[in-house]
């Protein structure tokens, strides 16, 4: 690690925080890490290295994106508080002197997020717990380059982005994480590197991007494929579907054409086989009711 950062610990985010007047909204989930060895264990499974564009989603006042700098050829860091946006920079000026140029503030909702100077080839973040999974979803659809996400986030939400199908936590974010990549827990986080200290546990999930199933089928489409079957989770397959295709038996004829058993339940099924399902429900055309 470059000896010319200094990491922020619990007593400079404090007195930052103090300065700008910033008193932590849980509206925008900030919760900031205030322990050093936390930075740098993020920064090092996020494989960041002197090559990488690193998209920052929620910089703060800075704690993640100091240790990001130290590594990364370029980090974009998007916050949607105005105050903080505004003092990051004289942060990283003060904290990382040498390395403060390479790191670009856009000040705006990631949400929004259409484009960015140069293709990042990474993000790494602690996200805002009530957006994390709409956010990971936005950029890894949006940024084709980002060849692996680590972010820290609600351990329950970590869980249920890397969750197997079958398992008690499989949902849509599930299924829409694995038509991006392979998505893994890395690890837990303990409340104390926050401040203030949030009442959920922490997680660490990675996403390393994969190439998404082979139909002839758009990814909005295997979507809302998947919306709709999770809308009814303990209904059957030809159930939830039923909508979409026009009836329960025309669903069923699109799932069986699919090779899957229209009694299943969605939890039950990969991303291969939802894709599957969609282009299958695509082929069926347009329903005629009547
Ligand atoms: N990265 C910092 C750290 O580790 O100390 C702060 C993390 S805090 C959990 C989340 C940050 O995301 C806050 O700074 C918050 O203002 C910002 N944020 C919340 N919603 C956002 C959004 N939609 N787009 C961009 N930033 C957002």
């Amino acid at each position: 690690m470059p000896a010319d950062v200094t990491y922020l610990g619990a007593g400079a985010v404090r007195e930052l925080a103090a300065r700008l007047g910033v008193r932590p909204t849980k509206t925008w989930g900030q919760n900031f890490v205030v322990d050093a060895n936390t930075v740098k264990r993020i920064v090092r499974l996020g494989q960041v290295g002197p090559d990488d564009v690193v998209l920052e989603i929620g910089p703060g006042l800075g704690s993640l994106t100091l240790g990001l700098a130290a590594e990364a050829a370029a980090v974009y860091a998007v916050e949607i508080d105005p105050v903080l946006a505004a003092a990051l920079p004289g942060t990283l000026a003060a904290y990382a002197p040498a390395r403060a140029d390479r790191v670009h503030v856009l000040a705006q909702d990631a949400l929004t997020l259409t484009d960015l100077p140069q293709p990042p080839t990474r993000v790494v973040a602690n996200l805002p717990y009530n957006v994390a999974v709409p956010v990971v979803l936005h950029v890894l659809g949006r940024f084709p380059t980002i060849e692996r996400v680590m972010v820290m986030v609600q351990l329950e939400v970590a869980e249920r982005l890397a969750a197997p199908p079958g398992s008690r936590t499989y949902g849509a974010p599930s299924v829409k994480a694995a038509w991006y990549g392979h998505a893994r827990l890395a690890g837990t986080v303990p409340r104390s590197v926050f401040w203030p200290v949030p009442n959920v546990d922490s997680g660490l999930v990675s996403v390393d991007r994969q190439a998404p199933p082979t139909a002839p089928v758009a990814r909005e489409e295997v979507f809302a494929v998947v919306d709709a079957a999770f809308a009814q989770r303990r209904k059957m397959l030809r159930s939830a579907l039923a909508r979409m295709a026009g009836s329960p038996a025309a669903a069923a004829v699109a799932l069986e054409a699919a090779g899957v058993d229209p009694t299943l339940r969605g939890e039950q099924l990969d991303v291969a086989a939802f894709a599957r399902v969609a282009a299958s429900l695509r082929h069926m055309g347009p329903v005629v009711h009547g």
